[in-house]
């Protein structure tokens, strides 16, 4: 595509099985954008070895029935061969990718930063859409658009959530009944230690316990959690001191499931 003059355009990358986060992300691109092109691409790269790529679930007729729904002009649905049709470059975003998922994906954010720059130059978009629901993917992505200067603004939109609180994940449809009902617990625990630190005395070595208590309530009821941790918001750095923005933010496996939240402070 190209840029037109006065025209804008808003882009919202995913990899489609939408639901109710991607189409929320589409009707903010649609209210503030001339035209919006959503892609739809299950990026190999940002995959592991044993990861989901396989199964990740895949209903296009669908999808393009809901993009058209919440009036999305362009659905993007390459190949593979589209995307990538040798080995090519690839972009490594430093420092906020080494904690958290980066640590327990090594390659996923270069996977992630590779093909939403390939889209930002495919589509000419002037405005790209991300949910805070991946919280350091938009930290990683705010900052390969900084770095790399870019000229892409970044919205970050809020999660979407099911009635109970658990955010709303393509991921979600691997639950089993069992797990589906202790998900929300991920949700309940971030809610409870925000309240602790609004209300409580928030030294470092309280914050420690309050995280250490959540994530021990997690490993009871069975999840096996990867973190549990309150980070910057800058530079995705564990901290402990409050003062500046920061977020609390979890991953936890359950079953075959491993599931994300955050929370803004
Ligand atoms: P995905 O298809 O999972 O790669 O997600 C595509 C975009 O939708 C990403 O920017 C995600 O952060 C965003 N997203 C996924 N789930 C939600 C949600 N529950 N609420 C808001 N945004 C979401």
């Amino acid at each position: 595509m190209e840029h037109s003059a006065g025209l804008t355009t808003g882009l919202v990358p995913t990899m489609g099985a939408f639901h109710e986060g991607h189409l929320q992300l589409m009707r903010a691109a649609r209210i503030e954008n001339d035209r919006v092109v959503v892609s739809l691409f299950v990026n190999p790269t940002q995959f592991g070895v044993g990861e989901d790529f396989e199964r990740y679930p895949r209903n296009l007729d669908r999808d393009i029935a809901l993009a058209e729904s919440v009036g999305v002009d362009v659905l993007f649905a390459p190949d593979t061969q589209q995307i990538y049709p040798r080995p090519g470059c690839t972009i490594h975003v430093p420092v906020v990718t080494e904690r958290w998922e980066g640590q327990i994906r090594p390659h996923h954010f270069s996977g992630v930063a590779t093909v939403v720059c390939k889209l930002f130059h495919i589509v000419c978009c002037d405005v790209a859409y991300f949910g805070q629901k991946d919280l350091q993917q938009c930290i990683v992505i705010r900052r390969m658009i900084d770095d790399l200067n870019i000229p892409v603004r970044f919205s970050m939109q809020p999660t979407v959530r099911e009635p109970d609180g658990l955010a709303m994940s393509s991921r979600n449809a691997y639950l089993t009944p069992e797990d589906r009902a202790r998900a929300p617990m991920l949700q309940q625990l971030l809610q409870s230690v925000r309240k602790a630190i609004k209300e409580g005395n928030c030294t470092p070595d309280q914050l420690d316990k309050w995280l250490h208590s959540a994530s021990t309530k997690l490993e009871i009821a069975g999840f096996s959690v990867d973190y549990f941790e309150c980070i910057d918001l800058e530079d995705a750095h564990a901290v402990r001191d409050i003062s500046r923005p920061c977020a609390l933010i979890v991953a936890a496996r359950i079953g075959r499931t491993r599931l994300i939240d955050n929370l803004l402070i």
